[in-house]
């Protein structure tokens, strides 16, 4: 007989998005006229830079030929050009020494965030922020490191870390010992970002607990403060205790491309039962090299054209698109007398809803009396309740109608 995997089957239903399009259709059926204008998604709108459909097609048209054939990138960990590019353009050029055999190419940060927990044992505690990126924690729980259901969306065994208006949406460490921290700056969905000290109390916390941070950086390009860390590298001692993850979705417009990288210093440990130190970056080397054969030679030359003079200017160019975007939405609903968070160093905006509204309500009445769609705080967590989240990755005239409609609620 052939047994299920039943810590699968602890797994809440991936809610969120399916009520969000299930209340959006019912709507739309009901109301064929209206234009609905999405402020939910958290995906890319604009095209992406010419520099890297050039280096894209030079590199398949290489590849077309005798002379340019490229199978196999040897073990999948990356082509070297790409990974010099990397550590010279987002690391040295902050002062960051990053050896090009820490960085690991994959083709998402998702996978990379979800997989890497399978290098650390089922008995560690985890710590997680609540609102929270889903895939952190559903991932432990298909790995068998939590309990049941504790509430919506939350499991036995993982230790929550709201981050509300008191604590400026940034967790601190928390009194007990936790083991495995996932941390995500700038922050999806509240938008907030952490100062050099509180990543500076994260990495001596770990440091002095021995437990390892797994940093996502996925919106690190759309930092505008020059005082705000883009890689937890920034702070002394966090290549003994911190892994970061970094990808092109967000930053170049990859989404539908792929491709992402993992940092994994060589300084990093973690523990055996008794104690003795074992270096993490071979195992994830063992790993990603045993279920992973690399990212295609067309991708990474895509990627490494990011780095490229044209396309470097190209990528902040649309990136200030969605900054403006961001901007417009602060400023409007600022104006209208809303409290909003984020959106400065972030592509998100978290709403406080008006008069303690409930999040689902709040989103109904948005879609029923604006036709505009926003993401429910409480579906990222129990926090996120009293919140919804705006993206500003939408058409630019999309966001100004969507505004418009917002003055008139
Ligand atoms: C979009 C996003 C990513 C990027 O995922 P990819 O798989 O690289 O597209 C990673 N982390 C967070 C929090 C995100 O929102």
């Amino acid at each position: 007989m052939i047994k299920v995997n039943e810590n699968f089957l602890r797994l809440q239903a991936g809610y969120l998005f399916p009520e969000i399009g299930r209340r959006r259709r019912a709507f739309a059926a009901a109301n064929p006229d209206a234009k609905i204008i999405s402020m939910g998604i958290g995906d890319v709108t604009q095209p992406l830079a010419p520099a890297v459909v050039e280096a894209m097609k030079r590199a398949v048209e290489q590849m077309g030929r005798p002379d340019g054939v490229h199978g196999y990138d040897d073990g999948g960990v990356g082509y070297e050009f790409l990974r010099r590019a990397i550590a010279e353009n987002d690391f040295a050029s902050r002062g960051i020494q990053i050896d090009i055999d820490e960085i690991f190419i994959s083709d998402g940060a998702k996978c990379d965030t979800g997989n890497i927990q399978e290098l650390f044992g089922l008995d560690n505690v985890v710590a997680v922020s609540d609102p929270v990126y889903p895939v952190y924690v559903d991932t432990n729980v298909m790995a068998g490191r939590t309990g049941g259901a504790a509430g919506p969306g939350r499991y036995e065994g993982i230790v929550y870390m709201p981050c509300t208006e008191e604590n400026g949406f940034v967790a601190r460490p928390p009194a007990r010992k936790v083991d495995l921290i996932y941390l995500c700056f700038p922050n999806n969905p509240t938008g907030a970002v952490a100062t050099k000290d509180q990543l500076t109390r994260w990495v001596d916390y770990a440091r002095s607990n021995r437990a390892i941070i797994l940093y996502d950086a996925a919106y690190e390009a759309f930092i505008s403060d020059p005082e705000i860390p883009h890689s937890i590298y920034e702070i002394e001692g966090a290549k003994e205790v911190a892994i970061e993850f970094r990808s092109f979705s967000k930053t170049a417009g990859f989404t539908g491309v792929r491709c992402a990288f993992a940092v994994v210093p060589g300084d990093l440990k973690a523990y055996k039962k008794h104690g003795a130190a074992v270096d993490v970056r071979p195992l994830w080397s063992r790993r990603h090299c045993t279920k992973f054969n690399g990212v295609s030679y067309v991708t990474q030359r895509g990627a490494e054209a990011v780095y490229s003079p044209e396309g470097k200017e190209q990528v902040r160019r649309t990136i200030q698109i969605y900054m403006a975007n961001a901007a417009l939405i602060r400023e409007t609903l600022g104006s209208l007398g809303y409290t909003v968070y984020g959106g400065v160093n972030a592509p998100y905006i978290w709403l406080k809803t008006p008069k303690g509204t409930g999040s689902w309500e709040f989103f109904d009445l948005l879609l029923n009396r604006a036709h505009v769609v926003c993401t429910p705080g409480a579906g990222f967590g129990s926090a996120g309740e009293g919140y919804v989240r705006l993206t500003a990755f939408g058409q630019p005239d999309s966001v100004k109608q969507a505004l418009e409609r917002f003055a008139k609620l």
